[in-house]
C-alpha cells in the first residue's frame, strides 16, 4: 500500500472510531409527525436510505477494495478472456463450437491439433493425463486424413459428454464462482486492511459476556429456596420445568466467534489461482487464439466444492452451532470505541445468534429438542399479549 492510502485509511477509519452514529438517527426524526401518533414512523420515517452502518462504511470497503486493484487475484486473465467473448461470433452449442475448431485446425494442418484434441480428451474424462478410455481417446482422430469425417465424430463424441450444453452456460458458472471466490478474498483482506480484526475479539467478548449472564441465571436457579435472588429466578422457570439446565449450559458454552480468516482466504485464493492456471497453460499452448476453449477447459478441473465462509459482506449474521460469524458491516461498527451503538448493534444480533442456538426450530431441533417448542410457544404468547402495535397478520 503507497504512503497516500495508508494516510486515507488512518484519516478515514479513525473519523468512522469517532463518529457518532446516534446523533446520524436522530438527524433522521420527522420533526413534523407527533411521537404519540406513531411512534416508529416518527423515529424511522420512510425514506430513500439504507441502514446506517451500511450508507457509513460502504464507501470505506470500496476504497479499502480499491486499493487492492493491483493485487494477482485481482487480475485474472481468464476473467479477461470472459469479458472479450463476442456472443454472436461463437455456435451457441459446445459441441458445434468445438467441432468448427477441430476442422479449422485439420485442415490447415495445424500443429497445435494434437495438444487441442488431447485437452478435449482431458476434459471429458476429467483427467489430466493423456489416460483415456474407449469414446475419450480423441487423439487418433488427428490422423485421419478426412477432416470432414473425423469432426463428425469429434463432434458426436463432445456432444455425448457434454449433453448438448451451451458455452453460456459455463461462462455463468465460471463467472459465479470467480466473483464468490473474489468477494471472500477481498473480504479478508479488507479486514486486515481495514485494521477490523479487533471487532471479531469485541464481538466474541459481548458473547461471552451474555453467556455469562445467561449461566448465571440458570445457576441460581439451583438454590432458589434459600438465596434472595428469587424475583429473578422466576423469570425463567420454564428451564427448570423442563430440567435442560445442564443441557443449556452445555450448548451455551460451546458457542464461539470463529476466525478462521487465514483459511478462508487460502482456500479462496487457491481455487482462484488454480482456474487460473490451468487457463493460462491452456491458452499458452493455443498462443491466446483459443481462450473460450481453454475457459471451458479450465471449468472442467476448478474447484467445485464449497470455499470456507467466516466473512462476508452481508449485512447479516449466521449460527453454525458450535459457531456463530458476522457480515462486514457488524464486524467494523464492533472495532469502533463507540460502546453503545456496539451493543445496540452487534451486541443486539450476538444475543439474537445465541438464541438460535437455545432455541430451535421444533422441526429440526438438534441442541435442545424436549424445550425448543415450549420456548418458542413461550415467546409467542409473550409476543401476541404484548406487541399489539405490530401484531402479525
Ligand atoms: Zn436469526
Amino acid at each position: 500500500m503507497v504512503l497516500k492510502s495508508v494516510l486515507f485509511f488512518y484519516l478515514i477509519i479513525n473519523s468512522t472510531c469517532a463518529y457518532d452514529f446516534f446523533r446520524d438517527a436522530i438527524n433522521l426524526i420527522d420533526q413534523s409527525s407527533d411521537p404519540c401518533d406513531d411512534f416508529y414512523r416518527h423515529a424511522c420515517p420512510v425514506g430513500d436510505y439504507d441502514f446506517l452502518v451500511l450508507m457509513k462504511y460502504a464507501p470505506i470497503f470500496k476504497e479499502l477494495e480499491t486499493s487492492q486493484e493491483e493485487s494477482a487475484w485481482e487480475n485474472l486473465k481468464i476473467e479477461e478472456a470472459l469479458n472479450n467473448i463476442k456472443p454472436g461470433e461463437i455456435e451457441n452449442e459446445i459441441s458445434a463450437y468445438f467441432e468448427r475448431v477441430f476442422l479449422d485446425m485439420c485442415q490447415n494442418n495445424d500443429p497445435a491439433m494434437t495438444t487441442f484434441l488431447l485437452r478435449t480428451q482431458q476434459m471429458l474424462s476429467h483427467e489430466m493425463s493423456t489416460k483415456c478410455r474407449a469414446e475419450n481417446c480423441l487423439l487418433r482422430l488427428g490422423g485421419d486424413s478426412n477432416c470432414t469425417r473425423a469432426a463428425n465424430d469429434f463432434k458426436s463424441r463432445v456432444a455425448k459428454k457434454t449433453d448438448s450444453s451451451h458455452y453460456q452456460e459455463y461462462v455463468l458458472k465460471l463467472r459465479e464462482n470467480i466473483a464468490g471466490w473474489k468477494n471472500k478474498t477481498r473480504a479478508v483482506n479488507i479486514l486486515l486492511d481495514g485494521n477490523f480484526k479487533v471487532g471479531v475479539d469485541n464481538i466474541n467478548s459481548f458473547l461471552m459476556n451474555m453467556v455469562d449472564v445467561l449461566l448465571q441465571w440458570i445457576q441460581v436457579y439451583k438454590y432458589i429456596a434459600k438465596n434472595p435472588f428469587e424475583l429473578i429466578l422466576q423469570e425463567t422457570p420454564w428451564v427448570n420445568d423442563q430440567k435442560i439446565n445442564r443441557a443449556l449450559e452445555a450448548v451455551a458454552r460451546d458457542l464461539f466467534v470463529i476466525d478462521e480468516y487465514g483459511i478462508q482466504l487460502r482456500e479462496n485464493i487457491d481455487a482462484l489461482m488454480k482456474t487460473e492456471q490451468d487457463f493460462l497453460k491452456c491458452s499458452a499452448d493455443f498462443s491466446g487464439k483459443h481462450d473460450l476453449f481453454c475457459s471451458i477447459y479450465s471449468y472442467h478441473f476448478m474447484f467445485n466444492g464449497r470455499t470456507t465462509t467466516v466473512l462476508h459482506f452481508g449485512y447479516d449474521a449466521t449460527n453454525r452451532h458450535p459457531y456463530i460469524y458476522f457480515g462486514m458491516p457488524f464486524i467494523a461498527r464492533a472495532a469502533n470505541s463507540e460502546m453503545a451503538a456496539n451493543l445496540g448493534l452487534a451486541g443486539y444480533v450476538v444475543g439474537h445468534e445465541l438464541s438460535h442456538s437455545l432455541i430451535e426450530n421444533p422441526s429440526k431441533s438438534y441442541l435442545l429438542p424436549y424445550s425448543s417448542a415450549e420456548a418458542i410457544n413461550c415467546i409467542q404468547t409473550q409476543y401476541n399479549n404484548t406487541c399489539a402495535e405490530f401484531k402479525e397478520v
